[in-house]
């Protein structure tokens, strides 16, 4: 069976050696400033490459997963379209970002490294304050202790 690649930004930034069909978003393409990132597209596009948007019932999914587990915070556009593809098309994301790999982890969807090592466990994203530690949904600043409250992974 022929394996099926989304393909995340870094890819192209990067570059990586990828057989079978080869798939990545509009989105992702939009977001590549640098000409080398360019010159990568161009060569998986001769090599087949397919530029698609997800459906929209694999976009409205993914964004259900991600607010879940708190990662929609740290989710672009680009990074649920290819979440959504890679649902959509049953394939393999190819990603360096953790957020991405925590929210595909979550939907049943494979993801393979760039070059980072893979996340041991799924983390929950929650804001936390870094005066009392008391847990908010929104808050920036604690109204109890007036503290910063920041984005922090939650245990489980
Ligand atoms: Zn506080």
């Amino acid at each position: 069976m022929t394996r099926k690649y989304v393909l995340d930004a870094p890819v192209f930034i990067y570059g990586a050696h990828l057989i079978g069909v080869t798939y990545t978003v509009p989105e992702v393409t939009r977001e590549l400033k640098s000409s080398r990132a360019e010159i990568v597209l161009q060569e998986f596009l001769r090599e087949g490459l397919k530029i698609e948007e997800p459906s929209k019932k694999a976009v409205r999914l993914v964004t259900e997963k991600a607010k879940s587990t708190g990662e929609h915070l740290r989710l672009s556009q680009a990074d649920i379209d290819v979440l959504a593809k890679a649902l959509e098309v049953n394939g393999t994301v190819v990603t360096d970002d953790y957020s991405v790999q925590n929210v595909a982890a979550q939907l049943g969807v494979e993801t393979q490294q760039i070059l980072q090592p893979p996340i041991k466990q799924v983390i929950k994203w929650g804001r936390r304050c870094v005066g009392c530690g008391r847990v908010y949904k929104t808050a920036e600043v604690c109204p109890v202790c007036g503290s910063e409250v920041r984005l922090k992974p939650m245990k489980k």
